[in-house]
């Protein structure tokens, strides 16, 4: 067994035969030819013949893989009618008195390498382009036959490369997956892995001795496996079971409602940490996102984000939103999350310390500086803002001080932001449930930390895995505080949701509903699991 790591280009399991890609070698050689000019009108034909293969090509990939993949074709033909490539390959055959397919081959080099060298990452992965359609010019003039049988048994291509023009033509019903060694996340063969929905991998070392081996791709963790051990094979089998259930509701609930039989509606939202999670927001059909945790840009970073580059982060989940909501959460630094450049003391109960909105308030610099990113991207979308930890009234009274002076002093300064930012908060202590009803008077919404709620409430760390036994995540003490939560906001007038992990529970589903929630914010994955249940309830 080997196991090698790649890079992700798609998510998904594999489970199959590898198929080693190797392609047929043209040979080109340097011959010497006496009449240049018939040379250059041989070398014109096979282009012309080079094009309506790649307007056939494109027909096809509309019909497989839709227009705007399908653009790769029209751009190779382009290619072959560019000006600079033509000139260098007649200056080729007129001044070295050299073959056609010799000409075509050093101009495919020389204008690979130059692509190859730009900065540009768009440019760089034009260098394969270029590559594959001197090859198809050398293909014809040879009369050699294109290469992209895959057989008849599902396979996962293993190749040194692949050429978009390759990847299409392959049969698509044979096609368990791609594992390349090299091509990069923006080159048409990932873009094409991405559309089509089979997991990718790219950079992974290979070894053409693997060809006819069962390989397992494993798209979510970056992990291509060879000649695998049974036993894992047998979990591979498990988890792709499990994995095909969960595409399949994909596909039957997607675009649908979240609504119950008696026409009871609920939001459901997806929890992100980054915004390179916003693909499989988008995929999973997310209605908005209901917690992003802003700490990531904190944890990644080697001292504190700046507010330009919070602005873009945020700016960026907005937009790829269109109008849907994003809640984004202030940072909750501090407990499990720790963070060197902050300085924070060592503490004998981190979960009960300084954490959370208590660094925001301490440190009001910081909290600004994120308040001012939040509001400037508000403009850009529907975002609201929502503080966690919250314990008392005079904190949330406190943070709209802070937020009202922030909205003030941008406004004074000419800068746009949306209108009616809502502000809401987490409720995820004990202290918060029971005066819920006074808080409801003060924002606009509530979310409930199930995670943390129940770990202050059972009094049981959300870290110690020793005290599982003692954990009870439908203990009735968090169900009834669910209860009030939701009366005392809609006494109020405001939404309550849940953002916990408790929000994914679908054996809970049926009470959330009952209970008036509004919203549930879970991990993209399991929106469409959530909305199955909720339209199955009554
Ligand atoms: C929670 O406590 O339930 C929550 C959503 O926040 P986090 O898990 O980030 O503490
Ligand atoms: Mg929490």
């Amino acid at each position: 067994m080997v196991q090698l790591s790649g890079k992700k280009i798609f998510n998904g399991i594999a489970i199959g035969k590898i198929k080693f890609y190797a392609r047929t070698e043209n040979k080109v050689t340097r011959e010497k030819i006496e009449d240049t000019a018939a040379e250059f009108a041989r070398y014109e034909a096979a282009r012309d013949t080079a094009i309506e293969q790649l307007n056939e090509l494109y027909e096809k990939a509309v019909a497989t893989v839709g227009e705007d993949n399908a653009e790769i074709f029209n751009v190779h033909a382009m290619m072959l009618e560019d000006d600079d490539y033509n000139d260098s390959i007649q200056n080729i055959i007129n001044t070295q008195g050299v073959n056609a397919e010799y000409a075509v081959a050093v101009t495919g080099d020389n204008f690979a390498d130059m692509f190859a060298n730009m900065d540009d990452d768009y440019f760089k992965a034009r260098s394969a382009d270029v590559k594959d359609i001197s090859e198809r010019v050398v293909r014809v003039l040879t009369g050699a036959e294109d290469n992209n049988e895959i057989g008849d048994e599902p396979v996962i291509i293993v190749a040194d490369d692949l050429a978009p023009s390759e990847t299409v033509q392959m049969d698509k019903s044979k096609l368990l997956s791609f594992v390349t060694q090299q091509g990069s996340a923006n080159s048409h063969t990932a873009i094409l892995a991405r559309t089509m929905g089979i997991p990718a991998l790219i950079g992974v070392e290979i070894d053409a001795s693997w060809n006819g081996k069962i390989g397992i791709v494993d798209g979510y963790e970056g992990k291509f496996i060879v000649d695998p051990e049974m036993e894992i094979l047998q979990g591979y089998f498990k988890k792709k079971e499990a994995d095909d259930e969960q595409k399949k509701l994909l596909l039957e609930l997607k675009g649908k409602e979240n609504v119950t039989k008696s026409g009871q509606k609920i939001n459901l939202y997806a929890n992100i940490g980054s915004p390179n999670d916003l693909g499989s927001v988008l995929e999973n059909d997310a209605g908005g996102i209901g917690l992003f945790r802003s700490e990531f840009l904190y944890l990644e970073s080697s001292t504190y984000p700046t507010e330009e580059e919070q602005f873009a982060a945020y700016k960026k989940v907005v937009e790829t939103m269109g109008g849907r909501k994003v809640i984004i959460r202030t940072l909750d630094i501090g407990a499990d999350k720790q963070v060197d450049y902050f300085d924070l003391d060592k503490e004998e109960n981190p979960a009960l310390g300084f954490r959370a909105i208590r660094i925001c308030l301490t440190r009001p610099e910081i909290f600004r500086t994120q308040l001012r990113a939040l509001y400037r991207a508000s403009a850009y979308g529907n975002l609201a803002i929502m503080y966690p930890m919250i314990i008392s009234l005079e904190e949330v009274q406190e943070i709209k001080a802070i937020s009202k002076s922030v909205r003030e002093e941008l406004k004074a300064e000419g800068i746009a932001i949306g209108d009616n930012v809502e502000e809401g908060i987490m409720i995820e202590t004990p202290a918060a449930v029971i005066i819920a009803d006074e808080l409801a008077k003060e924002v606009d919404f509530f979310s409930v930390g199930t995670n943390d709620l129940t770990q202050y409430t059972l009094a049981i760390d959300r870290q110690n895995a020793k005290l599982d036994r003692f954990y009870n995540a439908h203990h009735p003490a968090i169900l009834k505080m669910l209860k009030m939560i939701a009366d005392s906001a809609h006494k109020a007038g405001i939404w309550a949701g849940i953002c916990g992990e408790l929000g994914a529970d679908t054996e809970l589903t049926q009470y959330f509903l009952e209970i008036g929630m509004d919203e549930l914010s879970v991990s993209p994955g399991c929106i469409l699991p959530v909305r199955k249940l909720v339209r199955e309830a009554e």
